[in-house]
């Protein structure tokens, strides 16, 4: 009878679509189909051979558990299974080098040293996380940060201004005529240019200059360490490479630029109007630049 359940229990454990072992201190003692197919090997004693601790094919990560968190005399499923508020995500390369992401629940078998640890399979769910994380920073079409970002990276950009004496400007961009380019290409071709556009003045850009998307054809960049002069003179180049950039695919764009830098009396409100109303004289010719001090 015994022997009956064992074999049902075995086939139950083969039928588990995540990897399922059985592991004596580092030392693999049994594995499900799943484990086997997973390293694309026939047996346990083949795994044995090729590694002598499955823990060291937990890739680095920051987030993740990686065998570097256990200290030299302790065995890493003892420390799992002693330290519950460790993240029991690992990382493990699958044969098609894809990175594949577990979360391991492991049980000590009773009255021995073994524990049984399965590998459940959340690669799919961490890639949804991390796409959230993503986006609550970045614009969904042009992939720039977005304007929530860009409030968060104002402030620190100004505390820093201010601890270390340093300019800080702003240029607010907005589009020449762009409802004109949906009218006559389309939204799909307006779409392609406004990620075209933002390709175009990213590359101009520093590292440390923070480009955001302000609203729908308006984009907003801060120029740390950048006084208002220069400040011009880059919103200047700016509109000049849009004006004489072509693109076989798309309709030809011009730009027009609002520029200011924040001096020790401003808030944040008071600097953001100040840009927006150089835009709104700059708009008086258009594909033109207006500073305010
Ligand atoms: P101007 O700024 O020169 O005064 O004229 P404009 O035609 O650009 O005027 P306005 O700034 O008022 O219009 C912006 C247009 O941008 C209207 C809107 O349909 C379009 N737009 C905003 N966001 C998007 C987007 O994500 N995709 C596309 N295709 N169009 C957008
Ligand atoms: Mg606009
Ligand atoms: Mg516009």
């Amino acid at each position: 009878m015994k022997h009956k359940i064992d074999n049902i229990l075995f086939s139950v454990i083969n039928a588990i679509p995540n990897p399922v072992i059985v592991i004596s201190h580092d030392k693999l003692q049994s594995a499900n189909s799943a484990f086997l197919e997973f390293f694309d090997i026939q047996s346990v004693e083949e795994f044995n051979k090729a590694h002598d601790c499955i823990a060291k094919l937990f890739v680095q990560n920051n987030s993740f558990f990686t065998l570097s968190d256990v200290s030299g005399d302790e065995y890493w499923t003892d420390y799992l299974f002693l330290h519950p508020e460790v993240v029991r995500i690992v990382s493990i390369m699958d044969q098609n080098n894809q990175m594949i992401d577990f979360e391991l629940s492991i049980k000590k078998i009773e009255n021995e040293s073994d524990y049984i640890i399965v590998f459940n399979n959340i690669t799919q769910f961490i890639a949804k996380k991390n796409e959230y994380k993503y986006f609550a920073y970045h614009d969904h079409l042009t992939k720039i940060y977005n304007r929530q970002k860009f409030d968060e990276l104002f402030i620190k950009e100004i505390a820093n201004k201010k601890r270390y004496k340093e300019h800080l400007s702003i240029l607010l961009i907005d589009i020449d005529h762009f409802k004109k380019v949906n009218d006559t290409y389309g939204h799909h071709i307006g779409d392609l240019t406004l990620i075209a556009l933002t390709k175009l003045i990213g590359k101009d850009l520093r590292i440390n200059d923070i480009f955001a998307r302000w609203g729908g054809e308006e984009f907003i960049i801060l120029l740390p360490r950048t006084d208002i002069d220069t400040a011009y003179i880059k919103a200047q180049e700016l509109r000049t490479m849009v004006e004489l950039h072509i693109d076989q695919e798309l309709p030809p764009l011009t730009i027009s630029i609002g520029v200011t830098e924040m001096n020790n009396s401003d808030t944040t409100k008071t600097c953001l109007e100040r840009v927006d109303k150089a835009l709104y004289l700059s708009k008086e010719k258009r594909n033109d630049v207006v500073k305010i001090i």
